[in-house]
């Protein structure tokens, strides 16, 4: 069974910050604004590799939401003091915890299955769909 080379760490990271795949760069891999592919179109990678893989994902987005949330209400203190008020303190996080991670959870999807592949490069008979956007000839 054939084996794909796994790309550079580098590239894989850039890759899944980028919200592509991490094997072909394929971009939009988005159905609606916010859900990930299942699978590559180009390349055939599913991104899910086993079940429980996208934990770290929500983990990652979790970690980063709340950083966000944590930042604002800090500028929020540090702008509203002495007089700070509970209701004009919490609508910027409140908007943060609402939007950011249905927006940031696609890249974290890519961006773990890089991370995942760099501690786990491809194995053989994965992702190798061809290179070509053109859909295969039945
Ligand atoms: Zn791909």
């Amino acid at each position: 069974m054939t084996t794909r080379p796994t790309p550079p760490k580098r590239t894989l990271f850039w890759r899944g910050v980028s919200r592509a795949c991490p094997v072909c760069g394929k971009r939009r891999l988005t159905r609606r604004v916010v859900e990930l592919a299942d699978e590559c179109p180009r390349c055939g990678l599913v991104f899910e590799r086993a079940p429980g893989h996208f934990v770290g994902a929500v983990g990652m987005s979790t970690i980063f939401t709340f950083g966000l949330i944590l930042i604002s209400l800090l500028l929020g203190i540090w702008v509203l003091w002495p007089d700070v008020q509970f209701l004009s303190l919490a609508l910027a996080p409140l908007a943060i915890a609402t939007f950011v991670p249905l927006l940031v959870h696609p890249t974290a999807k890519t961006l773990w299955a890089s991370i995942d592949l760099m501690m786990n490069p491809l194995e053989p008979g994965e992702a190798l769909g061809g290179y070509s956007d053109e859909p295969s000839a039945p």
